[in-house]
């Protein structure tokens, strides 16, 4: 086993979903020496498997989880501010549908939750007429009466990327396919084992260790220590169909069991519909949904949408699992999203925290409440910063996305501007640093499917970790939803080559 001295850090942030990308880019720019580990790719899990709201949660009032929705209604506005080109405002329409909840709790709920989002910039809630009117139009006649409100939604995994890469330019280490495969405590550091994906092994020392393992973090826990926190893992579904309706409206689905299903457009042609929720055993990585979840899924669909939907309409799908910190309660919608902390360390001993749940929504105030946490042991610690400046792309004036486009678009004028609004709207003003000084597509390399390019895959490799295909079809990009097998294939031997010679020039 290897270690160097260049091996010793303040933070050791086992897990690169949103909490540890979050916390490492917040440490990092707090001056803090941080090691950001992950045994698979960023947001490879949890992270980039949610249904991709940035809310404040309208059924967490149910479970008068009141202060959750108002701490996640604030920092709707904080990512609103940091990340303008990564979230977008979404209106839902609820259908109202008189078996299940009465109109005027609907009402109120919606009163409420304005009312929590106090000065908000987002569009207030209403009541609708939906007969006749294109909010109506994909639906059963029999829904004549519905309402509508506002959240934000974002792109989980470039959320969690786009974290990352700001902890590193701020001067963290992120090592990704890397695992925390053991780690003690000797007088006043922790000294962890990490494992390539190669098998390699190095020793590294910090002064703190974060657990931020997600589905794995109970697991990570017992490990670590002598307490044996425990989870609820619950496991989302989502499946991705062709777009259900013309039109820019999501549909918030009330169904039978008292969940709700989401109905949102989805990178332009098509819909992200979810989720299910069950209890399962183990945590996994993102996988597929199963059978029973597709159909789930489509009669929840076809209760309210005009044109029925049957799962050979699925073109994609995926899974994530919540860690729940498990308070007893049967029911695994009832168990609460709220995120629980456990810090432990004697005096004189280097401290452990652990995250288990919490919402992509709130990582940015979680990361800061960690920070406070671990306050005794970072004497000197520079304040908060986080909600003031912008994560990288970001910055894009006053103008918005609009402005940034027209400026790509003076300065490429022989590029489509569907290419042109793709990129910015991963990458914010980086677009201008993938594009380079490209003037036409063939300037821009090989096309994997969509608006994917050599020139951007290199980009990614260079700057965003990405190894394999999947990590750019399906994380930094959804471009898998265009791309045929032939083009995924040739992705997967481009990126061999290129990460080859990366790793042996090294
Ligand atoms: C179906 C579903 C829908 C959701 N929708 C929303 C939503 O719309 N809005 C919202 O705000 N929230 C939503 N959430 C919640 C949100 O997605 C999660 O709270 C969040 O992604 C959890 O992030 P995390 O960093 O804790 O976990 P993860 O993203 O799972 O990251 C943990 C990471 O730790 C790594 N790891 C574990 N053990 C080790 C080890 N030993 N060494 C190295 N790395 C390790 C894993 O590989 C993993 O990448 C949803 C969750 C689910 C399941």
């Amino acid at each position: 086993m290897t270690s160097s001295p260049g091996n010793a850090f303040d933070l050791l942030i086992v897990g690169a979903g949103i909490n540890g990308a979050g916390l490492a880019r917040d440490a990092a720019g707090r001056g803090l020496k941080v090691l950001l580990v992950e045994q698979g790719d960023i947001a490879g899990a949890t992270s980039s498997a949610s249904t991709k709201l940035i809310h404040g949660g309208l059924r967490y009032l149910e479970h008068r989880e009141f202060g959750l929705v108002r701490e996640s209604l604030a920092e709707r506005e904080a990512l609103r501010a940091i990340a303008p080109h990564l979230v977008r405002e979404q209106r839902f329409v609820i259908p109202h549908s008189p078996d299940q909840r009465p109109r005027w709790m609907i009402r109120l709920g919606l009163a409420l939750y304005d009312g929590l989002a106090r000065g908000s910039s987002l569009k207030r809630a209403e009541a609708l007429a939906l007969r006749g009117t294109p909010f109506g139009e994909p639906l059963r006649p029999a829904f004549t009466h519905g309402f509508a409100y506002s959240d934000l939604v974002t792109d989980d995994a470039r959320l969690t990327l786009l974290n990352a890469f700001s902890a590193a330019q701020l001067g963290a280490q992120v090592r990704t396919r890397t695992r925390l495969v053991a780690a003690r405590r000797a007088g006043a550091e922790w000294r962890a084992v990490l494992q390539a994906a190669d098998g390699a092994q190095q020793e590294c020392a910090a002064r703190i260790l974060v657990n931020a393992g997600g589905p794995w973090a109970a697991q990570l826990h017992r490990a670590l220590s002598s307490g044996g926190a425990t989870l609820r893992l619950v496991r989302g579904s989502h499946i991705v169909v062709p777009r259900r309706c013309a039109g820019e409206q999501a549909y918030l689905l009330q169904n039978d069991d008292r969940r709700i299903v989401f109905v949102i457009p989805f990178e332009g042609e098509f819909s992200l519909i979810g989720t299910t929720e069950s209890t399962v055993d183990a945590p996994a990585a993102a996988q597929g949904a199963e059978a029973d979840e597709v159909a789930y899924l489509c009669k929840a669909v076809s209760r309210y949408f005009a044109a029925p939907l049957d799962a050979a309409r699925v073109v994609w799908s995926f899974s994530g699992i919540r860690g729940l910190f498990d308070d007893g309660r049967e029911d695994a919608s009832a168990v609460s999203r709220e995120c629980r902390l456990l810090l432990e360390g004697g005096p004189g001993e280097p401290p452990l925290l652990s995250v288990f749940g919490g919402k992509l929504t709130t990582y940015r105030r979680l990361a800061e409440r960690m920070l406070d946490t671990l306050g005794p042991w970072l004497p000197g610690l520079r304040p908060s910063w986080s909600a003031k400046v912008h994560l990288p792309g970001g910055g894009l004036g006053p103008g918005g996305l609009n402005g940034l486009l027209l400026e790509l678009a003076r300065r490429h004028p022989k590029l489509p501007p569907e290419l042109l609004l793709d990129l910015a709207r991963r990458h914010g003003t980086l677009a201008a640093r993938v594009l380079g000084p490209a003037q036409t597509e063939a300037e821009l390399g090989e096309c994997f499917g969509g608006s994917l390019y050599a020139a951007e895959v290199d980009y990614m490799i260079a700057n965003e970790w990405a190894r394999e295909a999947d990590d750019i079809l399906w994380r930094r990009t959804k471009c898998g939803l265009k791309a045929d097998e032939a083009a995924r294939g040739r992705l997967a031997g481009y990126l061999s080559g290129k990460v080859t010679a990366a790793a042996s020039s090294a």
